[in-house]
């Protein structure tokens, strides 16, 4: 079920002005889907449409948009019911409901909120959350600073996408605040380990794939259906605490270090509207195993930026990068995931893994930028290795071509480590 249709025609235009303008983005071939609410009343699902919402529980409701026959599907306060649905139904609800909002014959009478005006929530209840390791020049880098230059990558990792199961529980909504996390800590002179605040606070640049059609457990899926069993995306900042990492991770992979706290973007954008922007996964350096092997370009030209601001200061950005970068796509991390007999279910999160370009100013993480702290970034009064108290970090993403398909924001600020008294 992919290429190309109406829906990405460039020459739509709608009749909400604001959709139309070059540098929004949500343009009327984007259509991302949320959940919002207006101050304390109930969370409803919408799409983003310029700086509108449309209010897609109001249309149920009334009747005008109905994609689960009698049961109703945006009345949860979450997407997973509609994510549940047949892929065919995700695609023809798209394509209502971009005609109810094109400027020839759509329907100018619809329910409209500002987005201005309204509280975004977690669009999705994220059953589990599975986080990769997918670029190679992450790994890369990685691999230099704390294994071997000359050794950088694990062996296995040009033949297996590699992978841990994060926590889903702490997968927060864009704007929630992040506590400097607590954890074990040992320098290499310490004679012994003592427990405290995280001193290397960092971010994880990273997209995420949301699955929307589940495997059942013990039935593997290909790369051709991983891909359509995708339901949209997210931008990612994978908060990460450097120094409680280091001490714990081997030889298992990460635990506390990445439990604390997960930031994801409002408006999940739909594989659908990110078909036009697809894009080959990088030359193979070795032959991976036929299980998975791609057909079809399965990677996204997604541009991407990091900006960092101090309390109080301007935003600098610190980091673009592209996520065409990555080694192993979505699809690719699902068919691995799904071949141990492993049950993918709808609202599970795959995390793409830092998304780290070839230059160093593409780096998807601190770590990497200041090479672990030995070259400081200049931001807007002053420098940072890390992340300091108050520093807010603004993660943005789009593709650019005959029209822009945007995420939105995925923005999280430091607060102060908090003092539980345990030692
Ligand atoms: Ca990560």
């Amino acid at each position: 079920m992919t290429g190309l249709n109406p829906t990405h025609d460039p020459k739509r235009k709608s009749w909400v002005d604001t959709a139309n303008s070059t540098d929004t983005d949500f343009p009327i071939q984007n259509l991302p889907f949320g959940v919002f609410s207006e101050g304390e009343g109930p969370r409803r699902v919408g799409v983003a449409i310029g700086d509108m919402i449309l209010d897609l529980t109001a249309l149920e409701v009334g009747g005008k948009l109905t994609p689960g026959g009698d049961t109703k599907v945006f009345d949860q306060g979450v997407l997973n019911p509609f994510m549940g649905l047949a892929q065919t139904v995700w695609s023809q609800t798209r394509a209502k409901i971009a005609d109810l909002l094109d400027a020839e014959g759509g329907d100018p009478s619809l329910p409209l909120v500002a987005r201005s005006a309204a509280q975004l929530h977690l669009p999705v209840f994220v059953r589990s959350y599975t986080d990769f390791y997918a670029s190679k020049e992450h790994a890369t880098n990685v691999g230099c600073m704390f294994r071997d230059p000359d050794n950088a990558l694990m062996p296995n990792w040009l033949h297996i996408p590699i992978g841990y199961n994060g926590r889903a529980s702490t997968v927060v909504v864009s704007g929630t605040p992040v506590h400097r996390p607590n954890g074990q800590l040992k320098g290499p002179q310490d004679d012994a380990p003592r427990f405290g605040a995280c001193q290397k606070l960092d971010i994880e640049l990273e997209l995420g794939a949301l699955v929307g059609t589940p495997n059942p457990m013990g039935q593997p899926v290909g790369a051709a259906e991983a891909y359509d069993n995708i339901f949209g995306y997210v931008l990612i900042n994978d908060w990460s605490a450097r120094d409680i990492q280091v001490w714990e991770y081997q030889p298992l992979g990460p635990f506390q270090s990445k439990a604390f706290g997960t930031t994801i973007s409002p408006w999940i954008v739909t594989r659908e509207a990110l078909e036009p922007f697809r894009a080959p996964a990088p030359e193979r350096v070795q032959p991976l195993l036929p299980y998975l092997h791609e057909e079809t370009p399965n990677n996204f030209d997604i541009r991407m930026e990091v900006a960092l601001a101090p309390k109080g200061q301007d935003a600098t950005v610190i980091s673009r990068t592209n996520y065409k970068y990555m080694y192993y796509s979505s699809a690719l991390q699902l068919v691995h995931h799904a071949s141990s007999g492993c049950a993918m279910e709808t609202g599970d999160l795959l995390g793409s893994g830092t998304i780290s370009g070839p230059t160093p100013d593409s780096f998807g993480s601190m770590l990497e930028l200041t090479w672990n702290g030995r070259d400081p970034v200049e931001v807007d009064g002053g420098t940072r290795t890390f992340l300091e108290d108050g520093d807010t970090v603004a993660i943005t993403g789009w593709c650019e071509g005959a029209y822009r398909i945007g995420f939105g924001n995925c923005d999280g600020t430091i607060l102060p480590a908090v003092d539980f008294g345990i030692s």
